[in-house]
C-alpha cells in the first residue's frame, strides 16, 4: 500500500496550516525531552518567533541506561498540549506502549514511533488503528526494505497518515553517532508515496555539522528536517551534547534557509 506503484501522488500530511509531503519542506524542532512546562514554553516561544509550526518533545524516553531520565510520561504530553495551544503549534511526541496510543491522540498531533520500536509490531498495529498521523523512525540497524515494511504494518490497518524519518544507522564509523544514510531519502521518495524527513540531531550526534546535513537532506528531496533545541543544553536531561540552544537554532535555520532549499 505504501508503494509508488500502488499510488502515484505524494501522501500529504496536513497539520493545521502546515502540509508535509509533496511541496514546501518543513522544519520541525523542539527539545529531546519534555522536562518542564517552562522549558517547553521557552522553546515554543522561540519556534513561534522563527515561524516554525511543528514542535517535537519526548515524554516517553527510550534510554540506553535504565538509570537515565525516562521522561515525564503522560504529564509530559499534557505540558506539550498546554504549551502548543498557547502558541498555536502542532506537536510530535514518541509513544512506546501500544496501550498509550489511543490516549496519546488526545494530547498530541503526531505520534512518533522511535528507532528502537520500528519493528515493535504490536505498537505498529496500534498506530495503524488510529487516525492520528504517525512519524516512523528508521531502526538503528534496519534496511530500507524493513523500514518500508514497518510503514506497511501501519497503513495496512487503515492509518494512511504515515511519515518516514531517516535518523542514521549504525556502521563502523565513529566520527558521528550514527551514519546519516542520505541515499535512503531518494530511494524512499521513489519507492513510496509517503513524506520522508531527515533527523539531523540523532543521525550525526554533533552540532557542528547539522546545517550541511540538513541541506544535504533537502537537496536529496526530503520533505522536512527535524532538529533538537533546548533553552540550556548543558543542563538537558537527555542528549545534552547535541541539542542546539536558541541562538544556535536561529543561526542554523538562517543557514539552511540561505541555501534556498527551505
Ligand atoms: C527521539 O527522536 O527522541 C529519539 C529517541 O530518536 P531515535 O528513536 O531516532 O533514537
Ligand atoms: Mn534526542
Amino acid at each position: 500500500l505504501v508503494s509508488r506503484k500502488k499510488k502515484q501522488e505524494d501522501t500529504v500530511i496536513q497539520l493545521g496550516e502546515t502540509a508535509i509531503g509533496g511541496g514546501q519542506p518543513v522544519m520541525i524542532a523542539g527539545p529531546c525531552s519534555v522536562e518542564s512546562y517552562e522549558q517547553v514554553r521557552q522553546v515554543a516561544a522561540a519556534l513561534k518567533e522563527a515561524g516554525i509550526t511543528v514542535m517535537r518533545g519526548g515524554a516517553f524516553k527510550p534510554r540506553t541506561s535504565p538509570y537515565d531520565f525516562q521522561g515525564l510520561g503522560i504529564e509530559g504530553l499534557k505540558i506539550l498540549k498546554e504549551v502548543a495551544s498557547e502558541f498555536g503549534l502542532k506537536t510530535i511526541s514518541e509513544i512506546v506502549d501500544p496501550a498509550h496510543v489511543e490516549l496519546a491522540c488526545e494530547y498530541i498531533d503526531v505520534i512518533q514511533i522511535g528507532a528502537r520500536n520500528m519493528q515493535n509490531f504490536e505498537l505498529l498495529k496500534a498506530a495503524g488503528d488510529v487516525k492520528t498521523p504517525i512519524l516512523l523512525k528508521r531502526g538503528l540497524a534496519a534496511t530500507i526494505d524493513e523500514f518500508v515494511h514497518a510503514a506497511e504494518y501501519i497503513v495496512s490497518r487503515g492509518n494512511t497518515q504515515v511519515m518516514l524519518i531517516e535518523r542514521g544507522i549504525r556502521t563502523y564509523e565513529k566520527a558521528t553517532r550514527n551514519t546519516l544514510d542520505i541515499s535512503a531519502v531518494p530511494i524512499l521518495k521513489q519507492e513510496t508515496h509517503l513524506p520522508v524527513l531527515v533527523d539531523v540531531t540523532h543521525s550525526t550526534g554533533r552540532k557542528d555539522i547539522l546545517a550541511p546535513c540538513a541541506k544535504a537532506g533537502l537537496a536529496a528531496g526530503a520533505d522536512g528536517i527535524m532538529v533538537e533545541v533546548h533553552p540550556n543544553p548543558a543542563t538537558a536531561l537527555s542528549d545534552a551534547a547535541q541539542q542546539l540552544n536558541i541562538p544556535e537554532f536561529q543561526e542554523f535555520l538562517a543557514t539552511v534557509k540561505q541555501s534556498g532549499l527551505l
